[in-house]
């Protein structure tokens, strides 16, 4: 029997996504601190001492990190090494550093020590690609923007059973998947779910809040639903809807 009308409709769906992505997530929020306590400046340090680093590690040298180096100010005025010394535990810590410096000096030069509030001044700054960009609006601004990275692309992915490669491409979704309210929630549990469920190698469908609504999960028990599924995500991504 094929899906009713009801599990097809595309307004559905997507509310019923969003709804399952923040529910999860408020049971399985992690406090880190960068998580916390979320001004744009330590919404933005954390997420550059994420890359390629551990959670765990970050969670060791972060506190220090920004005791030290509280706002751009502060970081423009610290020597190269000063700032390399900071992040000696953290691995790449030359290449994080210089990467520090350059972007203190841009914050302050160019935004008087702010931090741009806009998607377009943020992806200019050295070292910010649209993951870091969409982390500070969304978290650091409480704007409803997507942060994506490789553990969401891989879920979207599964997911929606798109065949997308570059990470515009998701993003072109992301936009409009993300909710108005609960955006946060929304994109930590696209970030936590993608890391721990749907993770790379073989993903825990059974403990996925979204098993029903995927298509690599439905396109062999359930393959007319996995189409009308992929019709509907196929259509979000064409803007058709
Ligand atoms: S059901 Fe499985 S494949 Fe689909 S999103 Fe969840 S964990 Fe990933």
């Amino acid at each position: 029997m094929g899906p009713n009308r009801h599990e097809c409709d595309a307004v559905t769906i997507v509310e019923e996504l969003r709804r399952r992505v923040i529910d999860w997530e408020k049971k399985h929020w992690n406090p880190y601190p960068w998580r916390i306590e979320r001004t744009p400046y330590k919404v933005l340090i954390a997420e550059i001492l994420l890359k390629r680093t551990t959670r765990q590690a970050v969670l060791r040298e972060y506190p220090k990190f920004i005791v030290k180096f509280p706002s751009p100010q502060e970081l423009n005025n610290a020597p190269t090494e000063k700032i390399a010394e900071e992040l000696k535990h953290l691995g790449l810590y030359r290449q994080r550093a210089e990467h520090l410096k350059a972007l203190a000096e841009a914050l302050v030069k160019a935004y008087g020590g702010n931090v741009p509030n806009s998607w377009d001044g943020l992806v200019k700054l050295p070292g910010v690609g649209p993951y870091i960009a969409g982390a500070v609006l969304s978290f650091g601004y409480g704007k409803p923007a997507p942060v994506i990275d490789s553990n969401v692309m891989r879920l979207l992915g599964r997911l929606t059973g798109l065949k997308l490669g570059k990470a515009e491409e998701y993003l072109q979704l992301l936009w409009r998947l993300v909710p108005e309210k609960d955006h946060e929630y929304f994109n930590y549990g696209l970030i936590d779910l993608g890391f721990s469920v749907c993770r790379y190698g073989q993903p825990k469908c059974t403990d996925c809040p979204l098993s029903d609504l995927c298509v690599t999960q439905t396109e062999n028990k359930e393959p007319s639903k996995a189409e009308c599924l992929k019709e509907v995500y196929h259509a979000i991504y064409s803007e058709k809807l």
